[in-house]
């Protein structure tokens, strides 16, 4: 087989683009999921030759399946798949109408379901891969005013165990990286805004200091290659030690 391909959805920002940029510097074809053309065709540029843009809403369910047979078509293989992608939404939880909760879960829980079936049935068609899901401190404990969003990484985690079971016959590996904080420019607007949160994310933080997005693409780089093989089915906390801080 010549070189890896991967779809890294989000791939255009934050940690997404940290876990393109690192997969492509190291060789691998990645396809750059991203809805805004703009964002997503100048973070491939920016990144460079192994990297591709494919505007692509992920909530747009039904077109899924054509987009992966595109990529397959193409390459013959598909050995990465990172879910990636996501929105979240701050809102007291009386205010949270049923279409906001659907947007979120749509998002972050149903894409990743799709877009993963459609995935491995290429991967069972090689022999092989690696999915890596992305989750949240939100699944790891309770986080206020953000339900829906706490909902889908929940069933992330879940999804990623009944995955990895069900398809490691199949040479197959389904692992979670559980960030915690990580610096992006959207965290830091809203910290800075927020100095009771700031002062609590790092007060709960072993390590003292928030991640960088290159922590989760290391992570990521890890499970998608040979040296992870005979890991599966695990969820790895990447947060200085948030989780299990007192
Ligand atoms: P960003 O907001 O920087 O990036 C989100 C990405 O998802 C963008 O590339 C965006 O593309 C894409 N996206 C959103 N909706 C869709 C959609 N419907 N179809 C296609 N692409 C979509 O997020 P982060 O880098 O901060 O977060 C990335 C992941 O990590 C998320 O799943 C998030 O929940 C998780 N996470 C982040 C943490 C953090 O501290 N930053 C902590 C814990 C988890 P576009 O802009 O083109 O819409």
């Amino acid at each position: 087989m010549d070189k890896k391909i991967a779809i890294v959805t989000g791939g255009n920002s934050g940690l997404g683009y940290a876990t393109a940029k690192k997969f492509c510097d190291n060789g691998i074809k990645t396809y750059v999921v991203g809805r805004t053309r703009e964002r997503t065709e100048n973070a491939c540029a920016e990144i460079g030759e192994h990297a591709v843009p494919v505007i692509f809403d992920l909530t747009h369910l039904e077109q899924i399946p054509a987009m992966v047979n595109e990529i397959f078509k193409k390459e013959g293989h598909i050995d990465i798949l990172v879910n990636n992608a996501g929105i979240n939404m701050k809102k007291d939880f009386v205010d949270v109408t049923d279409a906001d909760f659907e947007e979120v879960i749509r998002t972050n829980m149903f894409s990743v379901f799709s877009i993963s079936r459609e995935v491995v049935k290429k991967m069972k068609e090689t022999g092989g891969g690696s999915i890596i899901n992305i989750s949240s401190m939100a699944a790891q404990y309770g986080l206020p005013k953000v339900i829906a969003y706490s909902a889908s990484k929940t069933a992330i985690e879940g999804m990623t165990r009944a995955m990895a079971v069900e398809l490691a016959p199949f040479g197959i590996r389904v692992n979670c990286i559980a960030p915690g904080f990580i610096k992006t420019k959207m965290t830091a607007k809203a910290l800075d805004s927020d100095p009771e949160r700031k002062n609590k994310v790092y007060s709960r933080t072993p390590m003292g200091k928030m991640g960088l997005p290159e922590d989760i693409a290391d992570a990521a780089y890890f499970y998608a290659l040979d040296e992870a093989k005979f890991v599966t089915g695990t969820v790895l906390p990447v947060d200085g030690g948030n989780s299990i801080g007192f």
